[in-house]
This record gives C-alpha cells, sequence and structure tokens, in this order.
C-alpha cells in the first residue's frame, strides 16, 4: 500500500502551494504519475480521501493522469513505449536503452476557487 506514502507527498505539495494562496480553496489537484510507480488510482484516490477527510482540503478531488512508459534506444535513436517487462528496442533488439518517462510523480495543476 505505498499509495497512503504516496498521497502524503501529494498532499504535502498541495499544503506549500496553498500557503501562498489562503482565502481559496481546493477543488481538484490534477496529479501525473508514471506507470512505472505502479500505483492504482483507486486506491490513491481512497488513500487521498482519508487523509483530507476533517482538514481544510475535505471535498477537493484528485485527478490522476498515468504517464506511460517510454524508452530511447541508444543503439538506433529510436523512441518506443515499454511494457514493464520488456526492457529492450522494439526495433534492433538492442537491451542499451534509456527510460524517458514513466518515473514521474507531481502535481501538475491545482484547480481552486
Ligand atoms: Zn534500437
Amino acid at each position: 500500500m505505498h499509495e497512503i506514502a504516496i498521497a502524503h507527498d501529494i498532499i504535502s505539495i498541495i499544503e506549500e502551494t496553498l500557503i501562498s494562496f489562503p482565502d481559496r480553496s481546493l477543488k481538484t489537484a490534477c496529479v501525473s504519475i508514471g506507470e512505472m510507480v505502479a500505483v492504482v488510482p483507486a486506491l490513491l484516490q481512497h488513500a487521498y480521501d482519508s487523509l483530507i477527510s476533517g482538514t481544510h482540503l475535505d471535498g477537493s478531488k484528485l485527478e490522476i493522469t498515468i504517464i506511460p512508459i517510454s524508452a530511447v534506444c541508444n543503439s538506433c535513436q529510436k523512441t518506443f513505449g515499454l511494457s514493464e517487462y520488456e526492457f529492450c528496442c522494439p526495433a534492433c533488439q538492442s537491451v542499451h536503452i534509456k527510460v524517458k518517462t514513466g518515473n514521474e510523480l507531481y502535481v501538475k495543476e491545482l484547480i481552486v476557487e
């Protein structure tokens, strides 16, 4: 259940950002999470809802965007999508690849009112 730890991190980021806007209340927090972080969106949503319950963030929504894994091949420079357990280039079968996306975890946007 690393979703609880991730929800904690997301809430810390939200709190830090909202310090500058004390008279606004949060409607929606849009977060982007790489596929390799292996988050179950429903569990993250649930963890977020439980953690904000009774706080000033209570009632806000979490909008989760999963970013697929992509990689670039060091041998032929091709960029391609990756499934989690196939770490080789589909064009030249090289295993010298570098992951480009899929590791991220950040708050993309906060919608306040
Ligand atoms: Zn290649």
